[in-house]
């Protein structure tokens, strides 16, 4: 990262060095497994890390490393590892700073394989958690207990985008010696940076805006040198979680346009997520970048831009299967259950991520059968509203034959 340039110049040109050989611009692709060393004791130094150096695929290769230096220098960190997936770099960021009898505080609305991975695996480990309402974050000291030793957060988080306050859930963590791991996916490192904000470990799911075109799946963790060492060589290596270099390499090439696509993700949200609040069919819009939500304040001293998901609610006294008859309705919105790419994407959280969680018990998790997440994309804004305006029209229509 050059200090002399802007995030636009740097997302660019950090670690994108020519190739000594060739000058080949684009990072090469190093499928490399083995590594050749000049004599055993040079081979036996790098294997027990008394040299810097990389002796077998399953640690990284030279393309991830570019990938690797860069996401860590634009997060503020001091180094990062990518591994296979959002979900790898989840749960090695939380084997990484638990043991057997640790208590982890999870933030309550976390992504449903975060979710996943706390119920089935880790008590298996003996790792327990608690889920807390971080909004406000007096629950820290309710709920922090003898053996708790990390605090798990995503903001804005998902479906209902609520924003969580990480300076000042830092400040508690330091103070009260807990780790605090920030997922940063729906903001990427151009639109929020929680490592300067106090935070100790990042996790991206690259799958989404990093990588940005629904082709890769992979994970990032940035974190100081001693912890992306340690979950280096004792979990990615050990537990086998590694990226390929042609999956690095589509990220690297993806990332030189994070920045310029952020941006427009972001207005195109701003302007769709004006026009839902104003429309009368819609309950509520969810869209920190709107002055009716509760975070926006917030949003506004913590991020650069309000990101590019928005989550609205239909007036569902209508008929109850509102939501899916909009969704199914739209033509240019794809129904689908990623997010950030180029494509607008839209899913049906009680129906789709959240299929598991029963009807009943929607309310108690922020959900209704009328809430649909939009990952808003890179096409023209007015093409996008005009699909959302001819399903309106459609479920209007039908409306009217019901009543
Ligand atoms: C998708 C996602 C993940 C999981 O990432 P994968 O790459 O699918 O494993 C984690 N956190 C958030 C916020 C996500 O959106």
């Amino acid at each position: 990262m050059n200090k002399h340039y802007r995030i636009d110049t740097n997302v660019i040109h950090t670690e994108n060095k020519p190739d000594p050989d060739y000058g080949v611009v684009s990072t090469p692709i190093y499928p490399a497994v083995a590594y050749a060393f000049k004599d055993t004791d040079t081979a036996s130094s790098v294997v027990s890390g008394e040299k810097n150096g990389i002796y077998y695929g399953r640690y990284g290769n030279p393309t991830n490393r570019r990938l690797e230096r860069k996401v860590a220098q634009m997060e503020g960190g001091d180094d990062a590892i990518a591994v296979s997936s959002g979900m790898a770099a989840i749960s090695i960021s939380l084997l990484g700073v638990l043991q057997h009898g640790d208590h982890v505080l999870v933030t309550r609305d976390v992504y449903g394989g975060t979710f996943s991975f706390l119920s089935n695996l880790a008590p298996r480990f003996g790792i327990e958690y608690d889920y807390v309402d971080l909004t406000d974050i007096e629950n820290i000291k309710g709920y922090i207990k003898e053996n708790t030793k990390a605090v798990y957060i995503e903001t804005p988080s998902n479906p209902r985008l609520t924003i969580l306050d990480i300076d000042a859930i830092a400040s508690i963590c330091q103070y009260k010696n807990l780790k605090l791991i920030v997922d940063n996916t729906f903001m990427s490192p151009i639109l929020q940076k929680p490592l300067k904000l106090g935070a100790d470990i990042v996790v991206h799911s690259a799958t989404k805006y990093i990588n940005g075109h629904g082709d890769v799946l992979a994970g990032l963790v940035v974190g100081s040198k001693e912890e992306i060492k340690f979950m280096r060589k004792n979990i990615m290596g050990d537990l086998g979680q590694c990226l390929s270099a042609y999956d690095s390499y589509q990220i690297l090439r993806g990332i030189k346009t994070l920045s310029i696509r952020m941006k427009k993700h972001c207005e195109n949200a701003q302007k769709i997520a004006v026009y839902l609040e104003d429309h009368p069919m819609v309950e509520s819009v969810y869209y920190p970048g709107l002055q009716s939500h509760k975070g926006h304040g917030l949003a506004n001293k913590q991020m650069k831009d309000m990101g590019g998901i928005i989550s609205f609610e239909l007036k569902s006294n209508q008929y109850e299967e509102i939501g899916k008859d909009f969704i199914d309705s739209l033509r240019l919105a794809m129904i689908s259950f990623s997010l950030g790419d180029p494509e607008t994407l839209v899913q049906h959280p009680a129906s789709m991520t959240h299929y598991s969680i029963p009807s009943k018990d929607l309310p108690k998790y922020g959900l209704s059968k009328s809430l649909i997440r939009l990952s808003v994309g890179l096409e023209d804004v007015d093409d996008i509203i005009n699909d959302l305006a001819q399903a309106f029209k459609k479920i209007e229509l039908k409306f009217n034959k019901v009543k």
